[in-house]
């Protein structure tokens, strides 16, 4: 499967002190030039395909942050997220509405409930982020299990430990909310459905992060929604 090998990749990085290099990120971001190239519609959801994956070691101290969010084809998303120390990548499939629930996860953060859980579905693998609250700060904790079908269920302790770090909660929203908006500047609703063919872009979703990012946490961006001239 060579998903992941084609389309957009959106790049956000900042660092810890905030507002200057968020900025500057930001503006960099939506130079972004498409590169879509047409892919071969993708079989049905149970279809076992091997999923490419990038198995990093130790949780990260610094408040380095990357991540991205690509649709690499018809039905996957390259999701990746990388620290100053490590990264992770997964070719996420359409079988569940991923970006919706990485959304409301993240959101979860700024409510009352502690410890946010979503997975997804690499078919036939699940990878399960596991957020936990503390104070301003995150911990990002990504488990892996060979098989989702039989790992729902499953506590954590029973699948891998692949990736984990601590960040602040401010600039995990920040740099999750940015990579989304990439994702609807660069495709529209329309490409979206398009092309995750399952679900709708969740732009509800989109939309209550970014009120609670800035209602939060005084990030100088505005995060205006599908303004592709945002940061000419
Ligand atoms: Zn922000």
């Amino acid at each position: 499967m060579t998903a992941g090998r084609h389309g957009l990749t959106f790049w956000l990085a900042a660092e810890a002190d905030v507002a200057p290099s968020i900025s500057a990120q930001a503006a960099a971001l939506t130079a972004a030039t498409a590169l879509l190239k047409h892919l071969p519609m993708r079989g049905p959801c149970l279809c076992a395909v091997p999923s490419s994956e990038t198995i990093t070691g130790r949780g990260g101290m610094t408040h380095d942050l990357q991540f991205g969010w690509e649709l690499s084809g018809s039905g996957w998303a390259t999701c990746l997220i990388k620290d100053g120390s490590s990264e992770r990548k997964d070719i996420v499939s359409y079988c569940t509405d991923a970006l919706a629930d990485l959304l409301h996860g993240v959101a979860g953060l700024y409510g009352p409930l502690p410890v946010q859980r979503f997975s997804f579905d690499l078919e036939p693998a699940e990878v399960r982020w596991v957020l936990r609250g503390r104070g301003s700060e995150v911990d990002v904790a990504i488990h892996r299990f060979p098989d989702m079908s039989a790992s729902l269920d499953a506590p954590d302790q029973k699948g891998t430990l692949v990736w984990a770090s601590t960040q602040p909660r401010d600039l995990l929203g920040h740099v999750v909310l940015e990579a989304a908006q990439s994702v609807l500047q660069a495709h529209g609703e329309d490409g979206y459905r398009a092309k995750w063919v399952r679900h709708s872009f969740p732009i509800a979703a989109l939309q209550d992060l970014r009120r609670l990012h800035l209602q939060h946490d005084r990030c100088e961006l505005r995060h205006g929604v599908a303004t592709p001239q945002a940061a000419g």
